[in-house]
């Protein structure tokens, strides 16, 4: 292993064993079969881990739900004040786990870091939410009756989790889960089973020193058969899953045909739209990041840009300048603000969306192949080139305009009217984050209002990508209509009852139902 990576390994506990454990349970386990952690930036294998074997998924599966019968006894503020140490351990781990993050994952340090940080921002949240996740007191229209709505803990609940957030997605799902008194397991994905075993370590520890059970914040490493399992097993009250569009439609399948509960986080396919008041110094840099930040890796990344014809030629010129100033690098150096793909897949399907582009007559501006001759150790990573392209027309029905391509290509069209443009950006299948830049009112009024855009994000003057917690974060449509982290996201992960107490002495029937002779 190189001094990069094992410095990085020990930082976060993770030995240098030739085969890890995969699944924790309360103990670690593992025999299912080897996952391996490839670095993207070198191409060097960082670790091997045995993930879970089909009983050893039953058995944590059954550990869960016997953490969660305990764990839902215990009040909501007790959970509270152990999120507060679990967000305490992981801030102390705050740098070692953000550096992991980019070695395992390939975004820069920086997002790395940030991502650690959004698990400590949300395990505050949820600390406060242990002391406010209240029901309601409802209006009986019956004398001496009261309606309560009351939620309580919901049961085990599985994080699937995508490769892009390795940290954060979980984070998101473990503190509200946590918070409500569920037993969560974690399937994350099998690229990164690294970051998971780390996070899951440092948890682990504080619920023990809490003598609270292991399988509270339970982990399964696997690929699509531990996956299947997972989504289909009777034994899991609550799927949150995040991922692609064609995998979250099976999942939402599964997961309906056994009237399980599902909450979906599916691909996007973002739109920026540059209206002529827009102050450019702003949006330039938005986009620039939007468009080529984590290289394209992010849900919320921006695809598509909507220039008004009238600041269309100044808008691209310094968008260009900005994209020709740009080198690849190790994201773990400072600088660096562009990291590989994730995967050798994926330079296949970047190289994939390039070719249809110029196939179809669209003008590549910038970039357009990945970079061949890096020196060592970059010439084993997964390095492409940001791509601007201009498709011929907008025909926002065409592949190009319609699906999202998980790499850093983005399309480019020119309209007349903020009328077209909101047209196109709700034209898609997918509806995660959009992003209108202008300082003009009425603008913002038509853009956030009934015929404005039809996302789960609806920014002005800032960005599609880089939300905070505190907002519930989703897309609708094809993006699946889920939310998590902040908002009211929380009530999805407990279970409703509406309780009709009657402290009188008479029975009466609701709407005056008479029903005695
Ligand atoms: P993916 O769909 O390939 O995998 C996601 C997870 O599903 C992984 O854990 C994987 O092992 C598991 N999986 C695969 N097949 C399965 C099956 N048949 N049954 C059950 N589980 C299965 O996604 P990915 O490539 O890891 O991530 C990229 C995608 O995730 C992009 O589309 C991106 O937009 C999306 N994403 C969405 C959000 C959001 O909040 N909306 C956030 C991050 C990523």
């Amino acid at each position: 292993l190189s001094t990069r990576a094992s410095t990085i390994l020990s930082a976060v506990g993770i030995p240098a064993e030739s085969e890890l454990p995969g699944v924790y349970h309360g103990e670690w386990v593992g025999s299912g079969d080897v996952l391996e952690s490839v670095c993207p930036t070198t191409g060097e294998v960082l670790a091997r881990v045995r993930s879970a074997s089909p009983q050893e998924l039953q058995t944590a599966l059954g550990k869960s739900r016997e953490a969660y019968t305990w764990f839902r006894m215990l009040p909501a503020p007790k959970r509270g004040e152990i999120l507060r140490q679990i967000r305490e351990a992981l801030a102390a781990k705050r740098d070692e786990l953000g550096a992991l993050v980019s070695l395992e994952m390939g975004k820069i340090k920086t997002e790395g870091t940030g991502e650690v940080q959004e698990f400590i921002d949300i395990a505050d949240y949820a600390v406060g939410l242990s002391r406010m996740m209240n029901g309601r007191v409802v209006a009986s229209e019956r004398p001496g009756h009261s309606i309560l709505e009351v939620p309580n803990p919901l049961g085990v609940i599985a994080v699937l989790s995508a490769f892009n957030f390795p940290v954060a997605v979980y984070g998101w799902n473990l503190a509200l889960s946590f918070a409500a008194g569920n037993a969560t397991l974690w399937k994350p994905s099998p690229s990164t089973p690294l970051c998971s075993i780390a996070v899951t370590k440092i948890i682990s520890g504080v619920l023990e020193n809490n003598g609270v059970p292991g399988a509270v914040a339970g982990l399964v490493t696997g690929g699509k058969d531990v996956g299947e399992a997972v989504i289909e097993s009777k034994d899991v009250d609550m799927v949150s899953f995040t991922g692609s569009e064609a995998v979250g439609r099976q999942v939402g399948k599964v997961v309906q045909s056994r009237f399980g509960k599902v909450l979906l986080e599916l691909g996007g396919n973002n739109a920026a739209i540059i209206m002529p008041d827009a102050d450019l110094d702003l949006a330039v840099p938005a986009v620039f990041f939007g468009a080529v930040g984590t290289a394209g890796q992010r849900c919320t990344t921006t695809r598509r840009l909507y220039l008004h014809r009238h600041i269309a030629p100044a808008f691209i010129e310094r968008l260009q300048k900005l994209y020709s100033s740009i080198r690849p690098g190790d994201p773990l150096e400072q600088g660096t603000l562009l990291g590989p793909l994730h995967t050798r897949a994926a330079v296949g399907i970047y190289s994939g969306a390039v070719d249809r582009l110029r196939k179809e007559g669209a003008q590549i501006l910038s970039g357009g192949s990945s970079y061949q001759g890096l020196a060592k150790p970059l010439d084993g990573g997964n390095f492409v080139m940001p791509t601007i392209a201009v498709p011929k027309s907008v025909n926002i029905k065409d592949a190009v305009w319609s699906q999202e391509t998980f790499a850093p290509v983005l399309c480019v069209g020119v309209f007349d009217e903020l009328e077209q443009a909101i047209a196109w950006n709700n034209g898609v299948p997918q509806g995660l984050s959009s992003s209108l830049w202008t300082r003009d009112l009425r603008n913002v009024g038509k853009w956030i209002g009934p015929a404005g855009s039809d996302a789960g994000i609806v920014n002005v003057n800032v960005g599609t990508s880089g939300a905070e917690i505190g907002a519930a974060f989703g897309g609708n449509k094809s993006t699946g209509w889920g939310r998590e982290s902040g908002g009211d996201a929380w009530k999805e992960y407990v279970r409703w009852g509406a309780c009709t107490i009657n402290f009188s002495d008479e029975a009466p029937l609701a709407q005056g139902v008479q029903f005695s002779s």
